[in-house]
């Protein structure tokens, strides 16, 4: 089946039927607000194992809540059901999860991913936004990174999302669908988990400061990441929805374009939150990429991507939604156990 390509421009949402897997999710909810917004009849998909009812109480009957995992093909089915648009952000995240249990991160990333492009392709939905992640890059160490000069993955994670690009190719060759990858660079913002020994750097980083704790850094803290406020990740599946059919067959990256080593970002935090503990060295992880920065010039090219919100605002915007730190400050115990932050992919 050949999907019909949008090419109306600027894309009417108003009353637009979509699916966003992984909806009740950090990016997800913060996609399905905006979705509500532009007037959109928005469907989320989500087994809620990561995500929340919770992030979507706020919408009330706005959204339509299937609940469901994307590698059961039937709940695939039952969430494209009727649909012309679909972003697909369902998955296990985190490198250090997938180092922990490979086979799950494999099993929804990949064969979730296949039902929901199947799923897609047999309700006649006419594009798949989805969520590819900058560790598609892997070992390669050119800087900054740039479409078309991937290395090898180093983690089952990042295996994952390469074989997603690659199913995309393979699905658009096969049955004629848009498909469209977005290449997250660390997001970060409001509502993204600080809990568990999977929480990215910068919810960990806030949840040590208001714990007053000492934040652990793995390594030497010099490693560099592209942090990129939520806001801007979700005008990029936006503009992705709406970008011509020619853009659509490959992946872009989606980054805050500006790199920041970890101990920067550490000191950013303590500053915004007031003067927290000196974080804690910790062993440097396997898996983890040394410096990752990206070129955003394919992005700004096909889809019109630039990013708006610079790291320090961000960061002050996601602290007002954390909250400041509670009153008079607790004596430090030692770093924040297995709840120690950990780099996003
Ligand atoms: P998240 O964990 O907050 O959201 C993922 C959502 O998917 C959750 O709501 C979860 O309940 C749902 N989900 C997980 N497994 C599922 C399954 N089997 N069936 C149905 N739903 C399932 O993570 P996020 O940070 O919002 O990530 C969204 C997407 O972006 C993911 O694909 C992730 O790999 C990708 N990504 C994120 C980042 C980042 O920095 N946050 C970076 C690169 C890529």
């Amino acid at each position: 089946m050949t999907a019909e390509s949008f090419t109306g421009d600027p894309l009417d949402w108003r009353e637009l039927p979509v699916l966003v897997t992984g909806g009740a999710g950090f990016i997800g909810s913060h996609l399905v607000d905006e979705l509500v917004r532009l007037g959109a009849r928005v469907r989320v998909l989500d087994d809620l194992s990561t995500g929340s009812r919770e992030n979507l109480a706020h919408l009330g009957a706005a959204v339509e809540l299937v609940e469901g995992d994307v590698r059961d093909r039937a709940a695939c089915r039952r969430g494209a059901e009727g649909v012309r648009l679909v972003f697909h952000q369902a998955a296990l995240g985190s490198v250090p999860r997938s180092m922990a249990d490979p086979a799950a991160t494999v099993a929804v990333n990949v064969s979730g991913t296949a039902n929901v492009f199947a799923a897609a392709r047999d309700a006649g939905a006419r594009r798949v936004v989805y969520a590819s992640s900058s560790s598609v890059y892997g070992d390669s160490d050119r800087l900054p990174k740039r479409e078309g000069e991937e290395g090898r993955p180093l983690s089952p994670y990042a295996l994952s999302k390469a074989m997603d690009e690659e199913l995309a190719r393979v699905f658009a060759a096969c049955f004629g669908q848009e498909l469209l990858g977005l290449r997250y660079f660390n997001v970060y913002g409001p509502r993204q988990s600080p809990e568990g020994p999977y929480a990215a750097v910068v919810p960990g980083f806030f949840a040590a400061c208001r714990a007053g704790l000492p934040a652990r850094i793995h390594g030497d803290g010099e490693q560099s990441r592209d942090f990129t406020f939520v806001a801007d990740a979700v005008r990029a599946n936006l503009l992705a929805a709406a970008a011509p059919a020619a853009a659509c067959g490959r992946a872009y990256n989606v980054a805050g374009g500006r790199r920041t080593t970890i101990n920067e970002l550490a000191r950013e935090i303590r500053s915004l939150v007031g003067a927290g503990p000196v974080p804690v060295h910790a062993e440097p992880r396997p898996g983890d990429v040394r410096h990752s920065a990206a070129d955003l010039a394919a992005a700004g090219q096909a889809l019109g991507y630039r990013p708006e919100v610079e790291l320090r605002e961000g960061l002050e915007r996601t602290a007002r939604a954390f909250g400041r730190p509670p009153g008079p400050r607790v004596r430090p115990r030692g770093p924040l156990g297995s709840a120690a932050p950990e780099e996003a992919p």
